[in-house]
């Protein structure tokens, strides 16, 4: 901005909530530090605050477009639908509440699954959306992740996947749990085609998915304070009687654990990605090699992490 225009701008810099109609004037209460930000600076950040480095939720388009080179994804197994096996009806009918994820996220399902190209790098990725119906993993999620990791097989692509669920879809039951083991089986068959899988943990991974292939990830990957556990802090406090230490279920402390190989700030997501995809493609070029280094030589909980990476290296994968 010019130094002329402080003074003839011509609107006012801070625009006040102009009609009900729209409801929003641009200006929220940060979720994680309760300051108040501006919409636009949000989008600039990669919808993450820039005060607390609060990571919000994105939608898929968003993704991909933070993540994969220009016009280089393409959907697939696009023609796998939901359908309701069990005619299901709680509150509502499972159809009903399909039709309405539907409505309201303009997706068809909880996940998207495609190839595209990752700083250049061939990738098969697929995309969680919690928006839709809380990102539960039903026979739909299960079978395009399965045809995806196949296709990565066929084409020897490697495979990464952002998850974000609630866990199992309850009105599909048992249908639901048997994509557990069908995304756990075809993962192996990835794994002994010598092809990775980067399972990338975002807000917040829990349930089913937690229980097969997020934790399945030759590395993982999580967004900074991302809820990565199976089952919540309440119900485990109320079995146990006992009280969580603070933030047990978030990836730092999980990546203190060893669950979690690399907290991953989402503006770094794309590259680090990058990196592991070449990393494992072998092309290890020297300016790579510092960034290495760095990963390895961080802290004491990398031992495990840097014994993968000899194995790694070392097997010539
Ligand atoms: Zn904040």
């Amino acid at each position: 901005m010019g130094f002329m225009n402080l003074f003839r701008r011509s609107g006012p810099k801070i625009k006040v909530q102009s009609s009900k109609k729209d409801g929003f004037s641009g200006w929220l209460k940060c979720s994680g530090c309760s300051e108040i930000i501006h919409a636009n600076e949000l989008t600039e950040n990669f919808n993450t605050c820039p005060k607390c480095n609060y990571h919000y939720r994105l939608t898929i388009a968003q993704r991909i477009k933070n993540l994969v080179d220009d016009n280089t994804f393409q959907e697939l197994f696009t023609h796998i639908k939901p359908c309701d096996p069990l005619n299901f009806e709680d509150l509502e009918k499972y159809t009903d509440r399909l039709e309405e994820a539907c409505r309201k996220t303009g997706r068809d399902e909880a996940v998207c699954v495609g190839v595209c190209q990752i700083q250049g790098n061939p990738t098969a990725l697929a995309l969680m959306d919690f928006s839709f119906m809380g990102g539960s993993m039903g026979s739909v999620v299960g079978e395009r992740l399965t045809r995806l990791i196949e296709h990565a097989i066929q084409k020897s692509l490697p495979v990464v996947i952002l998850s974000a669920s609630g866990g199992a879809r309850m009105q599909e039951s048992i249908h639901s749990l048997m994509q557990m083991a069908k995304t756990s089986s075809a993962l192996g068959k990835l794994s002994k085609a010598g092809l990775p899988f980067i399972s990338v943990i975002t807000n917040p991974t829990t349930g089913g998915v937690t229980a097969s292939f997020a934790s399945l990830g030759d590395v993982i990957l999580a967004e900074p304070g991302a809820l990565f556990g199976f089952t919540g802090p309440r119900v485990i406090e109320r079995t146990f009687g006992k009280k969580l230490p603070q933030g047990a279920q978030l990836s730092e402390f999980l990546q203190e654990k060893g669950m979690v190989d690399i907290v991953v700030p989402r503006k770094q997501l794309k590259e680090k990605i990058a990196f592991f995809l070449e990393f494992f493609r072998q092309e290890k070029p020297p300016e790579k090699k510092s960034l290495l280094q760095t990963i390895t030589a961080e802290s004491e909980p990398y031992a495990k992490f840097k014994k993968f990476l000899a194995l790694a290296v070392g097997s010539g994968r």
